[in-house]
């Protein structure tokens, strides 16, 4: 699958690309953190069934100790703050192809997206159901860039592991996924670089000496 082969090529391109992900643990609010703070107009759906409540880490690099819950916390005002359009307690309950684009549907409503990221920790059904390819251990099958075998589908964190199960991990397959989908976006590599003089920018006076 190329970078620039997705099915938001069809969309009008004066609108702003649309993104939903489903699932707001570690993988997910990463991935729309990346797309939200880069223009995307992006949709979570989440039901805070985060392994994240039951973990404490000491194994996140740049973080010494901290809670679970604490770090979720943290991470939801973080992409509130960035304008993502988050859904708490919606299930997704289907997602599926239209001629151009997706269909999300819950029980509140149907919702339309140019790109699904996919970030329903261990629970693969959407992925089953939408008919992403698995591999032989049964996971989704994705590349490093988390594209699974529908263009415009992502899939990311522990669906797409057998075991390796780790928060550092699912934040880095989020961003990569929402990497590819700006790249794709604007038709070449692109790159989520800040400088200092973005930091005040963004947060004024919040930024430390
Ligand atoms: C006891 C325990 C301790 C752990 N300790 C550590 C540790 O010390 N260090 C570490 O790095 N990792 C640890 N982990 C692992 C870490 O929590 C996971 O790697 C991480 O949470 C995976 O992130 P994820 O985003 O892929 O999935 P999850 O965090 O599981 O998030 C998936 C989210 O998707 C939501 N969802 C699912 N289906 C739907 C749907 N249809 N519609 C809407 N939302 C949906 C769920 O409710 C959930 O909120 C631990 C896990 C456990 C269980």
């Amino acid at each position: 699958m190329s970078d620039t082969d997705t099915s938001a090529d069809s969309a009008d391109s004066t609108r702003t690309p649309t993104v939903t992900v489903v699932g707001g643990g570690p993988a997910g609010l990463s991935a729309a953190l990346f797309t939200a703070k880069n223009g995307l107009e992006t949709t979570v759906f989440d039901t805070d069934g985060t392994w994240m409540h039951k973990a404490h880490l000491f194994n996140y690099l740049g973080i010494g100790s901290v809670g679970g819950s604490e770090f979720m916390a943290t991470a939801r005002q973080q992409v509130d703050d960035f304008g993502v359009d988050r859904r708490q307690d919606e299930p997704v309950t289907a997602v599926s192809e239209t001629e151009d684009g997706f269909t999300i549907e819950t029980d509140a409503g149907e919702y339309e997206a140019d790109y699904v990221v996919l970030a329903t920790g261990a629970n693969r059904d959407l992925a089953d159901e939408l008919g992403c390819a698995f591999t032989d251990e049964e996971i989704v099958d994705v590349g490093v860039n988390m594209e699974t075998s529908i263009d415009g589908v992502y899939a990311t964190g522990a669906m797409v592991r057998p075991e390796e199960w780790q928060a550092a991990i699912a934040v880095g397959d989020g961003a990569a996924a929402a990497l590819n989908i700006l790249s794709s976006v604007k038709g070449e590599y692109y790159h989520d670089f800040d400088v200092p003089a973005d930091a005040e920018r963004v947060f004024g006076d919040l930024v430390a000496e």
